[in-house]
């Protein structure tokens, strides 16, 4: 019998062998995308273990046709089915235009506590993109899902609470800084508590799946007591909790000073041989470009909100744009999970079945690791992988392919299912 998804007391999860899956179709093309991707799922599951296992899905409802149905963009049903089976599965929702809700995902991430958006950026050969070399990029990157400058803490420029805040920071701080009047208000937040969690689980994928380093990203040159203090707490917390399993640059730099540059490369290097995780971190902007100039150097990336997104973009543009970019939001303390395609509703192809559905079934291979079932994940990525390279591909690859085979969105799952 179907039963739900559990956390042991230990912190592992309990997945039976038929689990209750809460899914949110989505808005636009969301139903195209979605009803090819579980028939991939499901297929790929009944496959990998006999018919032994079997997911059975459990509709919830958001966005457009929560409204349409309910009166409510994000029902309080859907967050506590999600609260109550920890792990769910999304296509993309339309953002609610006026007051109330700013963004049923950042609605969804809130009330979740969901704390990591992972994104891997991986190059699927065959797969269209502008750079030369598609093939160095291989990075998961752990954003910060709940604090920095998108925590929604703004003041409309002209509002007395813009003007509040600036004769306090100007009277009380004595903030040396010319304020207008015409000045908004945004308040960027990091906390030592937020840094360290996303870090630890990025540390933790790293460890786990045996990947080189983890680099931190940030700002803290100019923006010392946020960005800079995200990037001292994650090399603290390396060099106290994972003092045995990393070697960080902090380590380098005190070595160099006081024994010089060739000891402190002799014990980087031993530490590495010796298959420790390095620890670096390198300021945003050189990273932007780093990703084009030698992005083999880097594996796993821990960085916040605002960078985090900006750098999702820029990467998922290099191996292949959005139509093929998963992500997931976790909570690695509570275990809940929300796994979703990257891109939009794209409204105005909705119902075409011409979209490419390669982010929702790559979302699902991230769910399916999650739960531990990577036989599963692995023919998926296997058979999708063959699809794109037999350049049998959906309009938006087709378009920039020489020779390849156009299909619909649910022939394009038709091939990969053929493949399992
Ligand atoms: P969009 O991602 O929906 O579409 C931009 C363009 O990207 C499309 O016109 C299409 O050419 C291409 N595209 C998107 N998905 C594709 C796919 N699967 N295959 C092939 N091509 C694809 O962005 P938008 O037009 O800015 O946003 C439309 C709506 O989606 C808005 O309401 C926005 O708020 C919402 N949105 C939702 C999410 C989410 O739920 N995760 C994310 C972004 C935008």
């Amino acid at each position: 019998m179907a039963s739900k998804i559990t956390k042991s007391l230990n912190g592992s999860l309990q997945v039976p062998d038929q689990p209750i899956i809460p899914f949110i179709i989505g808005d636009g093309i969301g139903p195209d995308i979605w009803h090819a991707s579980v028939r991939v799922f499901d297929r790929a599951v009944e496959v990998a273990y006999g018919g032994k296992r079997k997911i059975e899905w459990k509709e919830i409802l958001a966005g457009q046709k929560a409204f349409d149905t309910t009166g409510e963009w994000l029902p309080q049903e859907t967050i506590d089915v999600l609260k109550e089976y920890l792990i769910g599965i999304k296509g993309p929702l339309t953002t609610p235009i006026g007051g109330g809700i700013r963004s049923l995902n950042v609605a969804l991430r809130k009330e979740l506590d969901l704390f990591v958006c992972q994104r891997p950026t991986k190059w699927y050969e065959g797969v269209p993109s502008p750079v030369k070399h598609p093939e160095y990029v291989n990075m998961v990157i752990f954003r910060e899902n709940t604090e920095d400058i998108y925590a929604g803490i703004e003041f409309a420029a002209g509002t007395s609470d813009a003007a509040k805040i600036q004769d306090f920071l100007r009277d009380e701080l004595h903030v040396d800084y010319n304020f207008s009047t015409g000045t908004g208000v945004g308040i960027k937040l990091v906390s030592e508590l937020g840094s360290k969690r996303l870090i630890r689980a990025a540390i933790e994928h790293a460890l786990e799946h045996k990947l080189p380093s983890v680099t931190l990203v940030h700002k803290g040159n100019i923006m010392k007591f946020t960005e800079g203090a995200f990037k001292n707490w994650g090399y603290e917390l390396a060099e106290t909790e994972f003092e045995h399993q990393t070697y960080t640059w902090g380590q380098w730099e005190r070595t160099k000073e006081e024994k010089g540059d060739s000891a402190a490369n002799a014990e980087q290097q031993e530490a590495l041989a010796g298959g420790k995780l390095l620890i670096k971190d390198v300021i945003a902007d050189n990273f932007l470009q780093q990703i084009l100039l030698n992005p083999s150097d880097y594996s796993v990336i821990a960085t916040l909100n605002l960078n985090g997104d900006y750098i999702s973009d820029a990467l998922a543009a290099i191996v292949g744009g959005i139509g093929i970019a998963p992500g997931a939001n976790i909570n690695y303390n509570t275990g809940h999970a929300v796994f979703e395609a990257t891109h939009g509703t794209a409204p105005r192809f909705a119902n075409t079945d011409t979209m490419n559905p390669s982010s929702v079934i790559l979302s699902g291979v991230m769910m399916l690791e999650y739960m531990g079932w990577q036989e599963a994940a692995d023919i998926i990525v296997k058979a999708l992988s063959k699809t794109i390279k037999e350049k049998t591909v959906t309009v938006d690859f087709f378009s920039l392919m020489e020779n390849a085979t156009l299909v619909k969105t649910s022939s394009f799952a038709d091939h990969i299912i053929e493949k399992l």
